[in-house]
């Protein structure tokens, strides 16, 4: 499969990809205003000319940003995932409910977590009425992306209504943000899940792919060994997250497991804290322990 990737700048966490394959653009960046001018300069300079349709991934903030910020964007036929539409079309709605969760997991921890909230999720005007959702598409359908067609995958966990597609001649799958670039699992407000992460994880290996087309970084050119190893980190954080449970004396905050299983410093505890609770409460979803949200809002295990 021949495509180009831009890696456009985004807020707090490094650059986020954008594909132009053949007349299909995969993913439109971040809402914020860096990513929206480049993207916006690529189109006028004629880098982007041929784009007749835009396929987004997944509906989170540094995937759809184009679509709600770039009225020529706006107005191509978009295809999605199932669940998609009511998120894009209303997603100050979205916004405003995923900050209330981030606000809710983060409160209690020390030093100001305005970071998180303000930057990376803004809440501003967009034209997310204006966006022309030509296809809804589900699990086992068929997505042209250019030239070539490719098959749906439905691969929640990272987000809900994450999509991969795979193009089983070229032996390419396009896997978005399920595997990270530190392998690691990542937080997305609302609908992530560590459990469906894992199994969309093991589902993915089992297509063998030559290569990943990753939502941020660089291709890789080692699928298996980077999903094993994305396994690998998610399973030894439960096990760690529930060592430390056991070793503690008492109810433990989620901040402290930040710092504790993933060395969480003062800069990263707040997102790393989030992504802990995301590992509680998967494991109080199989029974494994039992998690109570504190006044001051922070996850409290027992
Ligand atoms: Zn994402
Ligand atoms: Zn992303």
């Amino acid at each position: 499969m021949e495509y180009e990737r831009r890696a456009l700048e985004q807020p707090l966490y490094g650059s986020v990809n954008v594909y132009r394959i053949g007349d299909t653009l995969v993913d439109t960046g971040h809402v914020a205003e860096r990513s929206r001018m480049e993207l916006r300069a690529a189109l006028e300079d004629g880098a982007l000319a041929g784009i007749e349709r835009v396929v987004l991934t997944h509906p989170h903030i540094d995937h759809v940003g184009g679509s709600q910020t770039i009225p020529e964007l706006a107005a191509l036929p978009h295809v999605v995932f199932e669940g998609v539409p009511p998120l894009i079309t209303d997603f100050s709605g979205y916004l405003e409910a995923g900050h209330a969760e981030i606000r809710e997991r983060s409160a209690g921890l020390p030093g100001d977590r305005s970071a998180i909230d303000e930057s990376y999720f803004p809440l501003d005007d967009y034209a997310e009425d204006d966006i022309e959702i030509s296809r809804v598409v589900g699990d086992g359908d068929t997505v042209r992306l250019g030239e070539y067609e490719c098959e749906v995958l439905h691969t929640p966990g990272h987000s809900e209504q994450h999509m991969a597609l795979w193009h089983a001649d070229s032996k390419t799958m396009v896997s978005a943000d399920l595997v990270s670039t530190n392998g690691h699992f990542m937080y997305g407000p609302l609908h992530g899940d560590v459990g469906t992460y894992i199994e969309s994880l093991e589902r993915l290996r089992t297509y063998d792919a030559d290569r990943l087309v990753p939502g941020h970084g660089p291709v890789m050119d080692d699928p298996t060994a980077r999903i094993d190893d994305a396994l690998r980190k998610a399973r030894a954080a439960e096990r760690e997250i529930e060592r430390a449970i056991e070793t503690a004396e008492g109810p433990v905050a989620a901040s402290d497991l930040a710092r504790e299983v993933f060395d969480a410093d003062d800069a990263t505890v707040g997102f790393l804290t989030l992504v802990v609770c995301e590992y509680l409460e998967h494991l109080a979803e199989e029974g494994e322990l039992s998690v109570s949200v504190g006044e001051d809002g922070v996850y409290g295990v027992a």
